[in-house]
């Protein structure tokens, strides 16, 4: 029987179980196990652990805990001194691709509304999620705290706020995004990437107060949505950029 102390900072406190009361955790361990299993059997993802302390000393997620340990475990942090080889997560991806998981649908249309290419699954089973997320290279977004414990998903984020323009801001600080931002380059409801259009390939399909006064359209390729330059731009590029903070 191995004694080990866990302790937990920051915002990983509010991702534990039932049943464990942060900041410390006693657990007591019957077999060889990992620290991303003990840390994992107490609820949080290993994608929301950025740093590992094993008595001090920096360790990775398959480090195998011995008796009487102290182990400290720290979230993501976007500002600390902290070596890079000692980090456990990436800051940057190799692709912005997501995955937005079921109860994130309006968070899929804020990323999209920001220029990401974001899917959105609902429905479907955790090997179907992991499959789709691998084959696409996609990060997983995802509130479901179990699905997130995966072993082979190298890249995902569960985030903290209810509310999506929130949480637009928590992955673009999580994954460093901001000079990414492109507001009016995607079809918020499916995803497809706006295509500028002549206005006499898509007149006979306006109203006509549109027809009258606008002239610069875009055609989502996969949905057929039209958007123009006049009500969608002057609304959705500041709310993108009002969310984000950024400037023109
Ligand atoms: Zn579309």
């Amino acid at each position: 029987m191995l004694r080990v102390t866990l302790r937990f900072y920051g915002d990983l406190n509010n991702l534990l179980f039932g049943g464990f009361t942060g900041p410390t955790v006693e657990r007591l361990l019957t077999a060889p196990t990992s620290v991303k299993d003990l840390i994992e059997g107490c609820g949080v993802p290993h994608t929301e652990v950025d740093l590992i302390l094993a008595d001090n000393h920096p360790v990775d997620f398959s480090y195998l805990i011995q008796e009487d340990q102290k182990i400290s475990v720290y979230p993501f942090f976007s500002h600390i001194d902290i070596p890079r080889s000692e980090r456990l997560q990436k800051r940057t991806l190799p692709h912005n691709r997501f995955l937005a998981d079921a109860n994130l649908g309006k968070l899929a249309r804020y990323l999209r509304m920001a220029g990401f290419d974001t899917a959105y699954i609902q429905g479907q089973s955790d090997k179907e999620i992991i499959s789709q997320m691998l084959g696409e290279k996609r990060v997983l977004l995802s509130r479901d705290r179990k699905l997130l414990m995966h072993k082979v998903i190298e890249y995902g984020y569960l985030p903290r706020s209810d509310d999506p323009a929130e949480q637009l801001r928590e992955v673009c600080h999580r994954f460093n995004l901001f000079d990414d931002v492109h507001p009016f380059s995607r079809c918020p409801n499916c995803n497809g990437v706006l295509q500028s259009v002549p206005k006499e390939e898509v007149i006979d399909q306006l109203e006509p107060l549109t027809k009258k006064h606008f002239d610069d359209f875009s055609q989502c390729p996969d949905c057929g949505q039209i958007y123009w330059a006049g009500s969608h731009r002057r609304r959705l590029v500041p709310r993108v950029k009002e969310i984000l903070g950024i400037g023109d």
